[in-house]
């Protein structure tokens, strides 16, 4: 399509959907749900989801030729924006190479050492995804510790993992030191009752399941900041405290850091609690930024741990594709890129953005609580006051507002999270005029949800 839309056209002059309905019906024929991960098939929302055409900075084009502001950013990836150049470049020439030999490269070992720089790792082993990265990180805790038992918190994410997809249910007990049931129909029992689910933010279930089973647990792991239920970050020391607790009872600390590692700073959430707090995860996860927007991923941690992984030591891992010198260049460009000022635009842009959802929200009378952690924020629609610590408390909101008020904003150019449970994303690309948009468009949201509150 060679016509181009002004911003400002889309948003007085909401295109037609046609064609981004016409290839969701096409996908649906060959792929269950037409999509390839499940919350862009916009159920959570309902419409028709838009398939994206190109991306340039804050900036995405659907099929239709309607263009959005993109506060996804690819569920975080994008840190630098869409299509930047000289990540375009840096590609471009590492694909004029060739694309994968399946042998050592010299990239990989710059992005590994990029990565031992920034954060507590003393050394790192690449993979594809972060499903990937968390999978092999408590495989490596097991074989470490010579124990089974997996302690998470309800809410957190850590990819489609068997033993990390479990759920408490909704009579989430205070201290849940049982076995957890599968999340989802494929898991075996015996895949999740290895697996202990706890209350996020709550220092007494986690002193309980460790005081009864402390000698049984391989490792807790934790999203550092989480951001798959929503923003919910964690209570001052309480990453500390959880780093502490395993120590005293020799499991692992693996904190999860696919999507704050180079995004919430350069060395991620550790940057902003550990770092000045005293203490180091035992492993870390990473994904996401890391991979510039290509799939690549990756867990670390003390050079003792990770030297029990194969071909050092007997626990075992591998990947085909893992360290792809395509990915890992487009990884390094963008580490490289992400100076102090990248981050320095992009704190500022988020508490300004952040702010002002939360202000128009209030004018127009819709209760809600803004919740930020580090440069990622998002929304509750819940007219429960104070923080929302928990996941329990974040199931509470009204994700009926939060549709009538995504949709609002996806009229007028605005791309959110098509889900009230995710993180919104800013880029370093996110320039004035792109935050203007996003502002312009906010009224008529408050608005709209203001219409539907019960
Ligand atoms: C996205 C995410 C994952 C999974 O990463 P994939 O690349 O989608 O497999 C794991 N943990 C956290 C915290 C995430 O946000």
């Amino acid at each position: 399509m060679s016509e181009t839309v002004s911003p400002d056209q889309t948003r007085l002059n909401p295109r037609t959907t046609a064609a981004s309905a016409d290839w969701f019906e096409r996908a649906h024929r060959v792929t269950p749900g037409g999509v390839n991960s499940p919350v862009r098939a916009f159920n959570a929302v309902g419409g028709t989801p838009r398939f994206m055409a190109s991306g340039k900075g804050a900036w995405l084009t659907d099929v239709d030729g309607n263009e959005y502001v993109d506060l996804v950013c690819s569920w975080g990836p994008m840190l630098l924006g869409h299509a930047h150049p000289e990540v375009q470049a840096a590609v471009a020439e590492a694909v004029s190479r060739g694309t994968s030999y399946g042998t050592p490269t010299r990239s990989e070992v710059e992005l590994a050492e990029a990565i031992v720089g920034r954060t507590p790792v003393e050394q790192v082993r690449l993979v594809s995804s972060g499903t990937e990265a968390t999978m092999s990180a408590i495989r490596l805790a097991r074989g470490f510790t010579g124990r089974d038992l997996v302690v998470k918190f309800a809410g957190c994410y850590h990819g489609h993992v068997d033993s990390l997809l479990a759920e408490a249910g909704s009579g989430l007990a205070t201290h849940r030191i049982q076995g957890a049931v599968p999340g989802t129909p494929g898991v075996p029992a015996a895949s999740t009752a290895a697996t202990l689910v706890l209350p996020y933010n709550d220092r007494e279930a986690v002193e309980a399941a460790f005081a009864e089973r402390g000698s049984e647990i391989a490792c807790l792991v934790t999203e550092a900041s989480p951001g798959n239920m929503g923003v919910v970050p964690p209570e001052p020391g309480f990453n500390q405290f959880l780093a502490e607790t395993c120590r005293a009872h020799g499991a692992l600390f693996v904190s999860d850091e696919v999507m704050t590692g180079f995004r919430v700073s350069r060395q991620g959430q550790w940057g902003l609690d550990g770092a000045h707090e005293g203490w180091r995860p035992d492993l870390v996860t990473f994904g996401k930024v890391m991979g510039g927007g290509f799939p690549a991923a990756a867990f670390g941690g003390r050079a003792d741990v990770m030297s029990m992984l194969s071909p050092d030591g007997p626990v075992y891992q591998a990947g085909t594709l893992s360290g792809n010198p395509v990915a890992t260049t487009a990884g390094l460009a963008t580490l490289r890129l992400a100076t102090d000022e990248v981050y320095a635009q992009l704190d500022s842009a988020a508490a300004m953005l952040s702010s002002a959802v939360g202000e128009e929200l209030t004018r127009a009378g819709v209760p809600h609580v803004v919740q930020a952690g580090g440069n990622m924020f998002s929304v509750f629609f819940t007219s429960n006051p104070g923080p929302v610590r928990d996941y329990a408390a974040a199931a509470r909101q009204d994700t009926g507002v939060y549709k009538a008020f995504f949709h609002a904003m996806l009229d007028r150019g605005v791309y959110l999270p098509p889900s009230a449970f995710e993180a919104w994303f800013l880029s370093a690309a996110h320039d004035e005029r792109a935050l203007q948009h996003v502002i312009d468009a906010l009224p008529a949201a408050a608005q709209a949800a203001a219409a539907v509150v019960a």
